[in-house]
Order: structure tokens, then sequence, then C-alpha cells
């Protein structure tokens, strides 16, 4: 067997742990041996990659390995979990900017060979169009990402930015990158060719920004999991550029994983991925629904404590205020207490609540919440006409009944948490903010929902000191 076949051999049992990691992902008791699994594949495929004889300088690929490691280490230890969306964002766009160099770097060397008469070879048709797919998507994912990285850190607006013929500059865009593409691979001469690449380059950072442009804040998880889709494109058409069967791989696995990962999203929104993509939800101009005059009455803790004290069984239903206020700790002291009480304590969890996939199920499990304990919203919104008290922690469009209700809010259709059905309800929010969508909540001024304001963490903290008393 030749050394070429023993790589190659090692780059699919590298694929095979990589596709048994992602399953294992899919539950919670395998998840963390299926990080180890997906690790020690990667671990092979980069091993096997340093050994192979094509790689040109050791000393470069240490630097470049010291100084990412040292930036990885240190941003993964300072970020917070309401971060992590944007930090998601950051290494999407950097592995898209990777590909783009692979691909640039490629072509720089096709260029730089000349043959035996010292004339530069057009670069090959499959190899043009491979370096532009590459490129093409690895911009995009790049500056589309920094910029949802800008939007989601607050470094610029955060809203959705519409402006008349948006929808047709980006069109124009597309077909002009389009266009300059098959010149590029098509033209013989390669110093024209590589002014058409230069342009392909330029535009396709620009579409990268126009494309995130008008797409509104707490819709930016989608287009962060698109974008981790097209990262994992980039690095597959990479992998065709430099004829790396184990990076044509990977790619496809995190192409195809973001690209179902969104479609899911998509779905708990009950939109379509055109609708989040283009619509401009959560712009200045979006209605808020209407007011209907009535105004939440507001409890004080003290009478909170004695409803639930009276309570026998409650649902927590956390949203993104409770990642804001990272309210999770205490929220699970409060639930034991009651449980010690004789309450029979659950969370219902919503598959958007918060501001990325599996927000609430992260945050709760990093404050050891019995897995069992989270019910599904198709489990959990039978149940909810015999539940005593809703607690709804920081969560707002989530648990809107104009969703199933009102047929002309931009959220009908979305399948939400029926709190409203609860015997009681109780909402914990700092004031009268809105939510993600922007749009007035109904809930709060039901005659069985009782307001109690403030910080969730501060609240819950309350009627945890209340309980122990
Ligand atoms: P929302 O954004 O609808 O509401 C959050 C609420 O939390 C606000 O009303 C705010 O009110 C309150 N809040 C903020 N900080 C605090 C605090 N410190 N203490 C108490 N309350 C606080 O959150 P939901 O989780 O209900 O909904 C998520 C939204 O994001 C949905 O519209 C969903 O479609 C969208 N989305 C989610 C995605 C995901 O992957 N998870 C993907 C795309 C979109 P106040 O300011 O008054 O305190």
């Amino acid at each position: 067997m030749e050394a070429r076949d023993l790589i190659n051999l090692a780059y699919v049992a590298a694929a095979i742990l990589f596709v048994f990691g992602i399953k294992m992902l899919g539950s919670a008791d395998t998840a963390r041996r299926g990080n180890i699994v997906s690790g020690l594949g990667m671990l092979l495929a980069v091993v096997v990659t340093l050994a192979d004889r094509s790689i040109l300088s050791y000393s470069w690929i240490l630097a470049g390995l010291l100084v990412g490691a040292s930036i990885g280490a240190v941003a993964a230890r300072k970020v917070q979990m309401t971060g992590m969306p944007e930090l998601v964002a950051l290494f999407n766009g950097f592995g898209g900017l990777a590909s783009l160099l692979v691909a640039w770097a490629e072509l720089e060397k096709l260029n730089g060979a000349a043959n035996l008469l010292g004339v530069v070879q057009p670069v090959p048709h499959f190899s043009g169009v491979v370096i532009y797919l590459a490129t093409l998507i690895g911009g995009v994912t790049f500056t589309g990402s920094v910029f949802a990285y800008a939007k989601l850190s607050g470094k610029v607006g955060g809203s959705a930015v519409v402006f008349p013929g948006q929808k047709a500059f980006n069109v124009l865009l597309l077909l002009a990158i389009f266009g300059i593409g098959v010149a590029f691979v098509w033209i013989p001469n390669p110093e024209h060719a590589y002014i058409f690449f230069l342009v392909g380059v330029g535009l396709s950072l620009l579409f990268g920004v126009m494309g995130v442009l008008p797409i509104g804040g707490g819709d930016m998880p989608v287009v962060i999991s698109l974008l981790n889709s097209l990262s994992g494109l980039a690095a597959s058409a990479a992998g065709f550029v430099i004829n790396n069967n184990v990076l044509i791989v990977a790619g496809c696995l995190v192409g195809a994983s973001g690209f179902i990962l969104t479609v899911i999203m998509c779905k708990a929104m009950n939109r379509s991925l055109g609708n989040v993509l283009f619509s401009g939800f959560g712009s200045s101009a979006q209605a808020a629904g209407d007011d209907d005059g009535r105004e939440p009455k507001a409890i004080s803790v003290d009478d909170a404590y004695y409803v639930l004290e009276a309570a026998r069984s409650v649902v927590f239903i956390p949203g993104y205020g409770m990642a804001v206020a990272q309210a999770q700790h205490v929220v699970k002291e409060l639930a034991e207490l009651l449980e010690n009480n004789g309450v029979e304590s659950n969370f219902a969890i919503h598959p958007v609540a918060g501001r990325m996939p599996g927000h609430m199920n992260v945050l709760l499990a990093e404050a050891d919440v019995e897995y069992e304990k989270l019910l599904e919203m198709d489990t959990v919104n039978p149940m909810m006409p015999m539940v005593d008290v809703a607690i709804v922690i920081g969560a707002n469009d989530v648990v809107n009944p104009a969703a199933a209700e009102d047929p002309s809010s931009p959220i009908y259709g979305m399948p939400i948490i029926e709190a409203h059905k609860a015997k009681t309800v109780f909402v914990l929010k700092r004031g009268q903010g809105k939510g993600f969508s922007g749009l007035v909540n109904k809930l709060f001024t039901l005659d069985n929902t009782c307001m109690i304001y403030g910080d969730a963490k501060a609240t819950i903290s309350s009627l945890v000191a209340a309980l122990k008393d």
C-alpha cells in the first residue's frame, strides 16, 4: 500500500469519527462523548495532514498554531453565555477567510508556475471554478459573519436595515459576482483573469455585508447558523482546490448540519428562510400590534410567595431575559425549594427561546437542572390548564397569545408555550420592554396574569429567601 492510500484511509477513519461524533451530539447523555469522538477525528486528520509530504513549512504552521490557539483560549475563557452567538459568528467568519486565503494562495501558485518556455498557462477550468467558489463563499461568510458579530455585540445598530431597491441591488450584485466568475474561469489571458478574480473577491466581501444588513437582532441566530453552513461549503470547496479529501468531507458535514439547524429554527418560528433573510423582520417599520389600553397588574414578591405556598404544580418558562439576568442558578434553587414543599415543578422549553438554538437547555444544564424536567412545547401545552402557576422568566414572544389568536400579527402561526392557559401566570421582567419582535403582548394584561417587575435574578432570589424563612 502506498503512502497516499494510507493517508486517504486515515482520512476515511477521521470522517467516520466525525459522523459518529455528530450523531452522539443528538442526545444529552452521549453529547460529551460525541464531542470527544469528533475531536479525535479532527486530531487524526490534523496529524495525518501534517505528516503528509506536501506540507511546506512547519515553522509557519507552528507560529499560526500558537497565535490562533492563544487568541482562541483567551476568547473562549472570557466569553459570557450571552455572548456565545457573537463568538460563533467570529469563528465562522475566520473559517470563511481561511478558505478564501487557501484558494487565493493556490491561484498564486498556479499563476507562478510557468511552462518550460517561461509562459504562464491559464488556470485549468476545474481549478478555476473551485478556486472561485471557495473565494466567493469564503468572502461572503467572512464579511457577513464579522458584520453579524458587530450587530450582535452592539458595535453597530442591531436592528434590520432596509432601503428602497435593496432586494434588486442584492440580486444585481449576485449576478455580477457570477458573471465575473465566468469571465475569470474562461478568459485565456492569466493577467486579465487575475483582475476579474480580484473584482470578484471585492464584490463577495461586499455581498456578505449587504446580505446581513436587512436582518434584525433576534433573527441573527438563524443567519449565524446559515453562515456556519456556508463556512462549511467554503471549506469543502477549498478541499477541492488543494485536493484534500478530509477537508471536502468535513466541510460538507458542517455545511449540511448548519443548513439543517437553520431549517429547524425557521420551522420553530413558522417562518420561511426567505422571510428571515429578506423581510426586514424587527426593523423599526414593523407594526407593534394593537394595544388594548388595559394596564398590566403588578404584584409584590410577598404576594407571589403566598400564591406559590398554596400551589401544587408550577411550570417555569424561561426566555432571553433569564439569560440576560443569568438567573438559571437561582431558578434551580427555587424549583428545589418548591419540590421540597411538595410542588411538582417543570420547565417549558420553547425551541427558539433566547437568542441561539438550545439556549435555555444550555443555561439550565449549566445550573444542573435534571434533563427530564425540561419539557418540550408539545408535551407541556396540554398540561397547561392543570398548572397552578406558570412563571414566565424574561420570556416574551414565545408566550405571546397573538401568535395563536391574531391572524394580523406578524408572529401569527409561530408555535408558543400556552402560558395564558395556566390558572395563574407570573411574568418576571424589568419593565415595559418589548420582546425581539417588538410586539405588544396581551398575556401581560389578562385577568390571570400578574407582573413582578425587576431583574429576574433579583426577583427569584427574593422568592427563594421568602421560601427559606
Ligand atoms: P424576547 O426577546 O421575546 O423577550 C425577552 C424579554 O426579557 C423582554 O421582554 C425583556 O423585557 C425581558 N428581560 C430582559 N432582560 C431581563 C432581565 N435582566 N430580567 C428580567 N427580564 C428581562 O425573548 P423570548 O426568549 O421570549 O423570545 C426569543 C425571540 O428571539 C423570539 O422572537 C424568537 O423567534 C427570536 N429568535 C430566537 C432564535 C433562537 O435561536 N433562539 C433564533 C431567531 C430568533 P424588559 O426589557 O421589560 O425586562
